[in-house]
């Protein structure tokens, strides 16, 4: 049997799991990817992933492969009932304050195969596909991995391989395995179901023709057939049809059913190429815990939501991101292993947030009784179409208790990423401020003058930095726009300390207290409070 030895194995090669690769790859560490399935998996699921996203493919250096394969959306996400009427209007038009659009397009495979490219010139990172994890054994120091070869069956059937060839050894193991996760029923873990079931067809077509799109996103909120029509990414449209009582899945997910649905909105083969199609079941669920000693799950091994608010891989994006620089930690043996238990506590609570928004935009839509559908379209167009008013959810996520000061503003919450210049050249924040943490004062005199040598070195401890960012004065990034200036008044601080996934720790109303921010943040993370100067301003 073949053995091999790793910092960390990741089951799947999702875009969770390459996005994850990608992250603790950058970072140094030895990491193995293996996959089932011996191709990359081509059916139909997420199109849409928000600005904060693109930051995070910006953060592992593919931001102009990502735009690349991606349509922006130039307009709204509409909700429409039958008459055609608004019931929903949500503005997806412009940049979001990430610097990114606020809402984006694409195809999954192409982006899966960006990711993939991406960890070929990793030379510590490996993917190996045709890989079947069977088992897993954890000990106290490290974990072992048993996988044997795929055996495909019928086409797109796997069968379960007949005996582990390999076995892989790592000091953690992380399950991006998708719904039915190994990795996680190996871990104590209980399902909360919020029992939100349906099926949809889901068809992906490339139009042939040169048909114009307005608005480009939207929904069709009849009980005859709940229809959702949206962009597949560039050159791509997707439509989804609601499975109706009575209607038998599998003859429902057929090419010529597809077409016959297609066939109402004037697609035919004339006009469209069917590139594919396939029936899912949407779940509301998620794990009560992300982690236990050595193993971790991330993305839909954590939860499952419907694809209504577009969320499910964007939310297994967030998962990479919080999880990769805390095991990075660990990993260097700088941070505790029990910093991993924040991944759990501070991302659970944020991924809570989208269910509830992508089960309520669900509720809207999965009406099949025309009497409920005529209540709600009245409410909804009682309330102008507009989210504040007709949608229960609207606050901004926030991460549960962790690496948070809670009792600080802005604890929690994203960073912006407003645009600066340095040097007189426009520069995305996350660029000019590099990968690790950092304390952003506003501050019109460069970060080196207002800061005493003993806190830069307090910083240098947690992996962080230091910038100022001032429209006027001599700061080190030049704040164009007056964003910032307008950010940091609207909030009443003059600093805030943002870890390397861009949430923000905490903030200071003052530059004289940024020491307390810093040694704060340094002992939440597990380090000594000594080695952080008793003040920190020059
Ligand atoms: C119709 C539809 C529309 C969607 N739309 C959106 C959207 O617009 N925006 C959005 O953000 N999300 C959307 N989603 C959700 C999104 O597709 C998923 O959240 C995302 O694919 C999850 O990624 P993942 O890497 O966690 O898991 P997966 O993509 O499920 O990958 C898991 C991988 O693990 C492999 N694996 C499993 N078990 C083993 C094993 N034992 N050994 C080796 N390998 C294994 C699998 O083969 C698979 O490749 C949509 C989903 C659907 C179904």
């Amino acid at each position: 049997m073949q053995n091999s030895q790793h910092d960390v194995v990741i089951v799947g090669a999702g875009p969770v799991g390459l996005a994850t690769a990608r992250m603790l790859g950058q970072r140094g560490h030895g990491v193995i990817v293996v996959e089932r399935w011996p191709e990359p998996y081509p059916l139909p699921r997420a199109v849409h992933f928000d600005d904060e996203i693109g930051r995070v493919f910006q953060s592992m250096e593919l931001a102009r492969e990502v735009a690349a394969i991606t349509e922006p959306v130039p307009d709204f996400y509409e909700w429409r009932n039958a008459a055609g009427e608004a019931l929903l209007r949500i503005d997806w038009s412009g940049t979001g304050p990430n610097g990114w659009p606020t809402a984006n397009f694409f195809s999954q495979p192409q982006l899966e195969q960006v990711l993939a490219r991406a960890l070929d010139s990793m030379p510590n990172v490996g993917l190996v596909r045709g890989v079947d994890v069977v088992d897993i054994e954890e000990h106290q120091d490290r974990v072992v991995v048993h996988a044997g070869d795929t055996r495909v069956g019928k086409p797109g059937q796997i069968l379960a391989p007949t005996r582990a060839t390999r076995s892989l050894t790592a000091r953690y193991v992380i399950g991006c395995d998708g719904a039915n996760s190994l990795v996680r029923s190996r871990m104590p873990v209980e399902m909360q179901d919020q029992g939100f079931f349906f099926d949809w067809l889901i068809v992906d077509t490339i139009p042939t023709d040169d048909a114009a799109w307005s608005p480009m996103n939207w929904q069709l909120c009849d009980p005859v057939r709940p229809t959702t029509i949206v962009s597949g990414g560039p050159g791509r449209r997707r439509w989804e049809f609601m499975r109706l009582p009575g209607e038998d899945a599998t003859g429902l997910a057929t090419s010529e059913t597809a077409w016959k649905l297609l066939a109402a909105w004037g697609r035919t083969p004339d006009n469209t190429h069917l590139e594919r199609h396939a029936m899912y079941t949407f779940a509301a669920r998620w794990a009560d815990k992300w982690n236990a000693g050595r193993l971790a799950i991330a993305g839909d091994a954590a939860h499952q939501m419907p694809p209504f608010a577009g969320q499910g891989m964007c939310s297994g994006l967030r998962d990479a991101a919080n999880l990769s620089w805390k095991l990075d930690r660990v990993l260097r043996g700088v941070s505790e292993p029990r910093l991993l238990d924040t991944y759990t506590s501070e991302r659970s609570l944020h991924l809570q947030h989208a269910i509830t928004m992508s089960v309520e935009l669900g509720k809207v839509i999965c009406v099949l009784d025309p009497q409920q559908a005529a209540q709600r379209d009245a409410r909804m167009i009682a309330g102008d179409a507009d989210p504040a008013k007709v949608l229960p959810v609207t606050a901004r996520p926030v991460l549960g208790n962790g690496i948070v000061a809670a009792d600080r503003v802005l604890g929690g919450t994203l960073a912006p990423q407003f645009a600066v210049e340095v040097d007189h050249s426009p520069q995305p924040l996350d660029t000019a401020t590099g990968s690790g943490a950092v304390l952003l004062l506003h501050s019109g005199r460069p970060a080196g003058q207002l800061l005493n040598p003993s806190l830069w070195q307090s910083l240098a401890t947690v992996d962080g930095t230091a910038k100022s960012v001032a429209a006027g004065g001599d700061p080190d990034l030049h704040d164009v726009t007056g964003a910032w200036a307008r950010w940091f008044d609207a909030n009443a601080v003059a600093a805030v300390l943002i870890r390397p996934d861009h949430y923000i720790y905490g903030a200071a109303p003052d530059i004289e207290d940024v020491y307390e921010l810093v040694a704060e943040y340094a002992a939440v993370l597990g380090l000594d409070s000594a080695a952080v100067p008793a003040t920190g301003v020059t």
